[in-house]
């Protein structure tokens, strides 16, 4: 038989592995030729893993002892700033194109414990830094329904990996919005989770307080599953939250949500009005399905994204001078050591990059530490209380995903503020450490060629159940 893998989700898939409809093996041949034939078009794929094919045969033996699990044979793309030990983990940038990782993240041991079968690693923005996949060592990627168009970022190679039937799956990592906002834009579910609730071990350290690894699936379900395999307390993250901690409360089931609308935020200038239309289309098809819909107000929320670019650049800064030319990756001789590290890091570094260190530097410098940094602290406080306060009266915040649909590739590189400003709706969760999924909500029309949309919702910490509800509600309208 024939897999269509294009339409197959990881639930379909694994039902069919465990009715011996076909191998494990067959599966990840079918992937595999997929991705061959769709990647020098879309470049999701930085490297697809040699040994795939041997790890599906190992989930077969587990199919055939009756050991299987959901994930066992499933075969599943990470971003490439994943450690999985033996491979190449590089970024998306000329520093560690030949860095091999020495450990396994443990979202790698937790899905290699599972059986899934990684096929490959994905491109991304250099360092997770970006929303289009442009700023890559490897060339950018292009996405899958119009590749004149970007696909989103930082983590477009795993999102257009799967809206490409090139994964039945894939991780991602997001800090600004680099799963929920590629997700949008490729017409594929994305979910950030909360903050603490995935361990980061093993993912390359971006900025510390706002990362969180998470998954991307066709479907809802699907996102459920693979955050399920990947979730738990890790020693090995101390921001990683204990399994029975106070903050997981128990969120009572509830077919019936209530759903928050900012109003000001979704109203703001800039939104191209086909997805702000299309926002309220979705929303009003929630309330017909039985949701109470309920305006609020989050007054500081348009304040996220300044906030953000001033704690990102910080905490990058400081994480990415282990890229010192010593310790990793390239490096270049010198006489003196300072030149070591200025010609390696002038060298290993794209411009954004070293753009976002520069911001950073300058932040956390004497004299401006207090004016940006304990400023930006201070609102993340205020913006974080607000949310908390928002869900004492409702189940999930609703807002579109990113302000525009996919654009041209090449339209935002020349102006990086433009392009900053696409994360207007993304960052808030971030800065809160709180959980959002982005879920497909339709199509706009550009240049005759339908271009997916998504609508995003929040909730409270470790309230996933209440993202996979609502998600699940736009998926029945
Ligand atoms: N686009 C945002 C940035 O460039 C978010 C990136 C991310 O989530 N990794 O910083």
């Amino acid at each position: 038989m024939s897999i269509d893998t294009n339409t197959l989700t990881i639930a379909q898939a694994h039902a069919d592995l465990i009715a011996k409809k076909y191998s494990a093996k067959y599966l990840t041949e079918s992937v595999l030729a997929e991705a061959k034939k769709i990647n020098p078009d879309t470049n999701a794929f930085a490297e697809i893993f040699a040994d795939a094919i041997e790890q599906a045969e190992a989930a077969d033996n587990l199919i055939a002892k009756g050991k299987a699990n959901v994930l066992t044979g499933i075969p599943l793309a990470i971003k490439d700033n994943m450690l999985f030990k033996g491979h190449i983990a590089a970024s998306g940038s000329k520093m560690l194109m030949n860095y091999v990782s020495v450990y396994d993240a443990t979202a790698v041991v937790k899905l290699k414990s599972q059986g899934a079968v990684i096929i490959g690693r994905t491109n991304m923005d250099e360092f997770a830094m970006g929303s289009t996949t442009e700023n890559c060592a490897y060339g950018p990627v292009k996405n899958p329904h119009d590749l004149s168009r970007v696909p989103g970022g930082s983590s477009g190679g795993s999102a257009a990996a799967v809206a490409s039937g090139a994964a039945l799956g894939a991780l991602g990592s997001d800090t600004g919005g680099s799963i929920r906002q590629p997700a949008a834009l490729c017409g594929v579910v994305g979910l950030k989770p909360t903050y603490g609730a995935v361990s980061r071990y093993g993912l390359m350290a971006m900025a510390s307080s706002l990362d969180q690894i998470g998954p991307f699936a066709k479907t809802v379900e699907d996102a459920k599953i693979l955050f399920r395999a990947i979730a738990g307390y890790d020693k090995m993250d101390s921001t990683s939250v204990p399994d029975v901690h106070p903050a997981r409360k128990n969120f009572p089931k509830k077919d019936k949500l209530t759903i928050g609308i900012p109003e000001s935020f979704v109203s703001l200038d800039g939104i191209d009005s086909d997805v702000r239309e299309n926002f309220r289309v979705t929303i009003l098809s929630l309330k017909n399905a039985g949701h109470t819909i309920k305006t609020i107000e989050l007054p500081s929320l348009p304040h996220a994204l300044a906030v953000y670019y001033v704690i990102q650049p910080a905490e990058t800064s400081a994480n990415l001078a282990r890229y010192d030319g010593i310790r990793y990756g390239l490096s270049h001789d010198a006489e003196k050591l300072i030149e070591v590290y200025k010609k390696s890091r002038g060298e290993g570094f794209g411009k954004e990059v070293r753009r976002r260190i520069l911001l950073g530097t300058y932040v956390l410098s004497a004299g401006y530490y207090d004016a940006y940094y304990n400023k930006a602290n201070a609102v993340r406080r205020m913006i974080t209380k607000e949310f908390e306060r928002a869900f004492d009266s409702v189940d999930v915040i609703a807002i579109p995903t990113t302000p525009s649909p996919a654009y041209k590739i090449g339209e935002m590189t020349a102006d990086p503020i433009k392009m900053y400003l696409e994360d207007i709706f993304t960052v808030p969760a971030n800065i809160a450490g709180i959980p959002g999924i982005s879920v497909p909500s339709g199509t706009v029309v550009r240049d005759g060629v339908s271009l997916p949309i998504g609508i995003q919702f929040m909730a409270a910490p470790f309230a996933e159940d209440y993202l996979f509800a609502a998600g699940r509600a736009v998926e029945a309208t």
